[in-house]
């Protein structure tokens, strides 16, 4: 091994290193920050040991001072592709941006794997078949997280319908792609031809679109972050084939710690693990929902100002809604106001609140809300029986009570804030329309909600000048 080999070598263990601390502070709110540059530091550190690396080995050969100058030419158009994207993305459209950049890693290795199959290697015996094993394994992870993350990307962008694709035997045929591809791996390891490759490729795409395609709505959040964890393991697929160290290592965290949270959004979604990744396996169509729910009621904000300054006890549930208004910073403003006043104020969030795994935490961080009031669904479902007043702050699909009452709802056993156990409910939102499940929601006829129309920002407004 060169020197060059042996340096990139150690600063590939340490941004692996790094990588996992950044993994762990990320899973505290006080611990996030630190979690968020140990990332940045550790990928840096990859980043310029690669093009080093790739520097040192391209010296005095102009064959490979071409690959270098791709390499550098690419860093700095992606690097400042991704620049500007990271500016002007606004915080509710982070999914679908993330659901995309996702769709890159599967692209990605799907390339490295056609690259690794078309390039002789000169691998004989159970080496060849080991690496051919890679290439298809590769390319078939790479094709569906590519195109998986496309159908996503186009559902949470809402350029096409969240509905769920119901084909006929779909679970037959998710189930007859992943035996075709077990015969098609071993097909291709015995005879590596071209067609096998291409047909694997076809197959990966149909497969991906199908069981993206297949998920409703509700179960969307599932979906990004098993994405998420596919993307790891292309990655880590594409990491074997360029025989790439700390690829193998990164892809197997971003792999397993997506999995992981997959299987914390199915826990807190009351959905089986297996047949989400399934692609909604056994999930049925939703039916429509025609009931008569009776009147909602309206408030206007002066009388939420009183309401709010009787109370003694008030808890927040904010949703995908104060995202889009942007209303954290005026919501962090109100709840100031009332604890001044000795009011009892507590944030509730859902788990899956939002449109991306921690979207509210993030939002109430940047507003600068205390850490110590924002508590999870499971630490405030108990005590809202016994608060004065809930604000719904662009929520919707988290606080139906449907989830928890209806069996035939679409959304049932996805366990919900019980917000309607409170002794008032003040609802924000601009309309009577449903949440993304596209389910309606009961709890905006009962008696003790009250709906406050218009947008969550300006109505958050209306009330601290009336405060
Ligand atoms: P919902 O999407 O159910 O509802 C949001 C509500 O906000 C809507 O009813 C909308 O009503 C209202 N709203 C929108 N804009 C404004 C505005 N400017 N001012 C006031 N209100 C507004 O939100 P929830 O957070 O309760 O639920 C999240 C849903 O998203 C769940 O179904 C979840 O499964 C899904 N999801 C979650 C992901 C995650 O990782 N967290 C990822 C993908 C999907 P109106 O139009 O009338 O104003």
């Amino acid at each position: 091994m060169t020197l060059a080999a042996s340096v990139a070598g150690a600063a590939y263990i340490v941004a692996a290193l790094l990588f996992i601390l950044s993994l762990a502070g990320l899973s505290k709110h006080e611990t996030s920050r630190r979690g968020v540059a140990y990332g940045i530091v550790g990928m840096a550190i990859a980043l310029v040991s690669t093009v080093w690396l790739t520097a040192a080995q391209a010296w005095g050969d102009p064959a490979a001072l071409v690959g270098l100058t791709l390499l550098v030419v690419a860093v700095l158009v992606g690097g400042a592709i991704g620049l500007w994207r990271a500016r002007v993305v606004e915080m509710t459209g982070m999914p679908e941006l993330i659901a995309l950049l996702h769709s890159f890693v599967g692209l990605a290795a799907v390339l490295v794997g056609w690259n690794g199959a078309l390039y002789d290697t000169g691998l004989t015996g159970t080496l060849a078949d080991i690496h051919h094993a890679e290439v298809f394994i590769g390319v078939f992870i790479g094709g569906v997280t590519f195109i998986g993350s496309i159908v996503a990307f186009l559902k949470l962008s809402a350029r096409i319908s969240s509905k769920p694709l119901m084909l006929p035997g779909k679970n037959a045929l998710n189930i007859g792609a992943l035996v075709a591809f077990v015969a098609l791996t071993v097909w291709y390891v015995v005879t590596p031809e071209l067609w096998l490759l291409i047909a694997v490729t076809l197959l990966a795409l149909a497969l991906g679109w199908h069981l993206v395609a297949s998920i409703g709505g509700g179960d969307m959040p599932v979906v990004v972050s098993m994405l998420n964890s596919y993307s790891g393991w292309a990655a880590a697929a594409a990491g074997f084939l360029l025989n790439n160290d700390l690829l193998i290592v990164t892809g197997a965290l971003v792999g397993s710690s997506g999995a992981y949270l997959s299987y914390i959004m199915c826990k807190a979604m009351n959905r089986s693990f297996l047949s989400v990744i399934a692609g909604g396996f056994g999930i049925e169509a939703p039916s429509g929902d025609d009931a008569d729910y009776g009147e909602h009621r309206e408030i206007d904000a002066e009388s939420v100002a009183d309401m709010l300054t009787g109370a003694s006890t008030v808890v927040i549930t904010p949703g995908y809604g104060m995202a889009v208004a942007q209303a954290q910073h005026g919501v962090a403003n109100l709840v100031q106001r009332l604890r001044e006043r000795g009011v009892d104020v507590k944030f509730g969030i859902h788990p899956v609140a939002g449109r991306l795994p921690g979207h509210m935490n993030v939002l109430l961080a940047e507003a600068k809300v205390p850490y110590d009031i924002v508590l999870e669904m499971d630490e405030i479902n108990d005590d809202l029986s016994q608060t004065d007043v809930v604000l719904v702050i662009g929520a919707n699909d988290t606080v139906n009570p449907s989830a928890a009452e209806d069996p035939g709802s679409p959304i049932a056993g996805m366990p919900v804030l019980r917000v309607w156990e409170a002794g008032n409910v003040i609802v924000f939102k601009r309309s009577m329309a449903s949440g993304y499940a596209g389910v309606q929601n009961p709890l905006f006829f009962r008696d003790n909600a009250q709906m406050l129309f218009g947008d969550a920002k300006e109505r958050v407004e209306d009330i601290l000048k009336a405060l």
